[in-house]
């Protein structure tokens, strides 16, 4: 029985975990559950799943939600704060952490988990992006096991050999080909994108997912700060990872290796195929979804990015380049525009435009430290308002 803490357990991903979770009551187990504001939803999965612990983003939300408790007779333990959450991600009582808080909020208790050594499923991108080299250190000090979920992740994960250990070269893979859909502005004139609406931005064509992933997906930052995650999971160089549109979301990623062998993983578009294959890795679970029909599904077609559609993909490529904490001051601007363009602040041009002016006034400095990320944040984040403002 494996005993599941989940970060983020009303998003879209928290859902989606605890979906395939109830189709395995023999295996899997729920320790806690944590939520940010939505305290209603997060009594409701109490009263399902029945976790030892649940966590909130205030006290205020603590004392509603533990009234709501109360009132179905549940004992499940209620906490608020980041220290809640770290306690949550690294006691005795969890083996499994679904990381699926969203942004930059979710780097301490993600971080917790990974330093004190448990399996650690990671969905949310912009922790590792903020603080790459420390987190994939701290896994590798406590032995944890770091398991992707983000599906081009999780797709190439099931392309590499067994026993990868982060050097392309050993293996001889020649290239790693992270797919994307292209989001809804594929299409769409250039001259227009200004104009982009919250609304449209984020009704994604293949893909049901949280608002700021939407409109990083609009905007394709989501891919670049997945160039990003790619470099630090799979030790892979920026040269090495290649982008490709393929706006069917069929194929999730490939592998491509020296003898010109490509290995490619295939699925419908839904999330609970990566979150069930890595809860039971390395063995296989039903996730609830479909197989794919490969004649039914039509033609699959792969195009180039154009960096002046997507700046955001450039952005991200030239700070993963640059090192340092040139990707914690890329995503912590872009946390700011996205909130932003999501309030009508800013258009949607304005996104890039934003995170390119923040990249160039602030120096990038060394990554040493999770306190030194941390403070790196904060003034990217302050950066960008004074800009917005
Ligand atoms: P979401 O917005 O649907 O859910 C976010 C969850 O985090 C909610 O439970 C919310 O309560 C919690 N949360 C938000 N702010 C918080 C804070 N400050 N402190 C503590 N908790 C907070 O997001 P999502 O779409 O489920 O995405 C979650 C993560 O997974 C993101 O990092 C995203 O990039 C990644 N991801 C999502 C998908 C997808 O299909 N949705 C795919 C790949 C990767
Ligand atoms: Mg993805």
């Amino acid at each position: 029985m494996q005993n599941i803490t989940i970060l983020g357990a009303t998003g879209s991903i928290g859902v989606s975990t605890l979906d395939v979770i109830a189709r395995h009551p023999d295996k899997y187990r729920v320790h806690a559950l944590t939520a940010h504001r939505q305290v209603e939803a997060l009594a409701a999965q109490c009263e399902r799943f029945r976790p030892d612990v649940a966590v909130v983003g205030t006290e205020e939300g603590a004392d509603a939600l533990r009234g709501l408790l109360r009132e179905k007779g549940l004992d499940t333990q209620v906490a608020c704060g980041e220290k809640a959450l770290c306690d949550a991600a690294s006691g005795p009582g969890c083996d499994t952490v679904m990381a699926a808080i969203v942004g930059a909020a979710g780097l301490p208790p993600t971080l917790a988990a990974a330093r004190a050594g448990k399996k650690v499923l990671l969905a949310n991108k912009e922790a590792l992006v903020m603080s790459g080299q420390l987190f994939m250190d701290a896994v590798a000090e406590s032995n944890a096991v770091l398991l992707p979920i983000d599906s081009e992740h999780n797709a190439i994960f099931q392309c590499l050999p067994q026993g990868y250990g982060r050097d392309p070269a050993e293996h001889g893979i020649a290239r790693i080909l992270l797919t994307a859909s292209g989001g809804p502005f594929l299409n769409r004139d250039v001259a227009t994108l200004a104009e982009v609406t919250p609304e449209e931005a984020v009704a994604h064509p293949k893909w049901v997912m949280g608002r700021k992933i939407s409109v990083d997906s609009a905007t394709m930052m989501n891919k670049g700060l997945e160039v990003i995650e790619a470099h630090w999971l799979f030790g892979a160089p920026a040269e090495q990872i290649e982008v490709v549109i393929h706006p069917q979301s069929i194929i999730h990623s490939m592998v491509s290796y020296v003898d010109g062998s490509v290995l490619a993983q295939l699925g419908n578009p839904d999330m609970r195929t990566p979150i069930a294959h890595a809860l039971a890795y390395p063995e296989r679970i039903a996730s609830g979804v479909a197989q794919i029909s490969l004649t039914k599904m039509g033609q699959l077609a792969f195009f180039e990015p154009n960096f002046d559609r997507f700046p955001c993909l450039k952005l991200a490529y030239q700070a993963l380049s640059a090192g340092g904490t040139a990707p914690t001051i890329l995503n912590a601007a872009n946390e700011v525009a996205v909130d932003a363009f999501l309030c009508g602040k800013i258009g949607f041009r304005m996104i890039d435009q934003l995170i390119d002016k923040v990249l160039n006034r602030l120096p990038s400095g060394a990554a040493g430290s999770i306190e030194a990320v941390l403070e790196q944040d904060r003034r990217a984040r302050d950066a960008a308002a004074v800009l917005i403002s």
